[in-house]
């Protein structure tokens, strides 16, 4: 593939940076944004860095009516000891981004070109990367289709995008449990389906499912298999692990699970430090047997908004499971400390996860 030309048009006029405090997930975008466009025959052609602003698109435009989309979500952090700008294994977010891609019959993008791309646009508002702990540049990389055509058939034309947003620290006390609800009703996915894929479906078809888990007090929803609702796949947008008597144990990936990169890179962890770790079919009858027995001992989500929510309780039908008396556990802690010390810079990288941008940024 041809490296083709970035063409970069600066805003004239800089927004103003909200303050630390007043960030939260999503909100503020930056000043710039990444674009390029896909046309059948031709490719993916014209890339280009533009003032942020908004999309003119034909009412047909196929994104509208069927949902072709895919997208990635990764975070660009900024260290406090060097100042140093650092990306989480980006190369799994462009990967994953081309494996949804072709679930969805979206055509795919070069990923070193991609990541060229991301660095240069990160360069160019690299101010709105904050500083304050626990603070971070959300990257949010999407394609949408846009040919305008009410045909059930994939899209001959594209749009990629990437836009910035700076995010506030997830845990503004400290890292702390939260009560899950777990959902009978609703399923996420099914094998066979796009569960495995970032597409847009999946998330609004959660909606009823989290308002049921928040009429029960609960902050999210744990999804069972979409057979026969009896094994676990994720918890919320985020994967699950659990411990049981010292063992670690999560969801095998059976196709409609998402696999995260933070659950990668946990699994990976918990194997350098030698700790037991089995990906396999768990039933929520065993959790609630190992719940009986005193011996679930920790369960926490992993995923990159909030690296690792501890799970302080389960509600599964009228099974009320307190875990480690509502507290974070040991485990939930020590991979919480360890992945965003490595994420920030601010502990060792034996893994080479963490890819330092600005070398040639100054
Ligand atoms: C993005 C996502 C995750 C977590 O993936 P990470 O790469 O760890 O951020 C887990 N489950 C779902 C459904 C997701 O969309």
């Amino acid at each position: 593939m041809t490296i083709q030309t970035l063409e970069i048009m600066k805003c004239t006029h800089e927004k103003q940076k909200p303050e630390a405090d007043q960030l939260e997930f999503g909100k503020y975008f930056t000043d710039h944004m990444f674009i390029m466009d896909y046309a059948e025959g031709k490719g993916w052609y014209s890339p280009r860095i533009i003032p942020y602003q908004p999309l003119t698109l034909d009412p047909a435009s196929m994104v509208f009516h069927y949902g072709q989309t895919v997208f990635e979500g990764l975070k660009a952090y900024r260290s406090e000891e060097d100042g140093s700008v650092r990306l989480f294994r980006p190369e799994e977010n462009f990967k994953r981004l081309n494996q949804s891609s072709d679930r969805l019959s979206i055509p795919p993008i070069d990923e070193a070109q991609l990541f060229a791309y991301l660095k240069e646009l990160i360069r160019i508002d690299k101010e709105w990367i904050p500083t304050k702990p626990g603070t971070s540049l959300y990257i949010r990389p999407f394609i949408i289709s846009t040919q305008s055509n009410l045909s059930v058939a994939p899209s001959q034309s594209y749009k990629f995008m990437i836009i910035l947003s700076p995010v506030g620290a997830y845990y503004k006390e400290g890292i702390n449990p939260v009560g899950i609800f777990v959902e009978d009703q609703y399923t996420r996915a099914a094998q066979g389906g796009t569960g495995m894929a970032k597409t847009a479906g999946n998330y609004c078809a959660a909606y009823k499912a989290q308002e049921r888990a928040t009429s029960h007090q609960k902050a999210q929803v744990l999804w069972l298999d979409g057979m026969e609702k009896k094994y676990i796949e994720e918890v919320g947008s985020m994967n699950v692990f659990f411990k049981i008597n010292g063992e670690i144990h999560t969801p095998e990936l059976s196709g409609s699970i998402l696999e995260g990169i933070t659950r990668r890179s946990v699994i990976e962890l918990l194997q350098s430090w030698n700790v037991p770790v089995h990906e396999r079919r768990i039933s929520m009858e065993e959790i609630l047997s190992a719940s009986k027995s005193g011996t679930l001992e920790e369960v926490f989500g992993t995923g990159t908004a909030a690296v690792i929510s501890p799970v302080g309780e389960l509600l599964w039908k009228d099974h009320q499971m307190t875990v480690n008396d509502y507290k974070t556990g040991e485990i939930a802690k020590k991979l919480y400390d360890e992945l965003t010390g490595i994420q920030t810079g601010k502990r060792e990288d034996p893994f080479g996860w963490s890819i330092i941008l600005n070398e040639d940024y100054e």
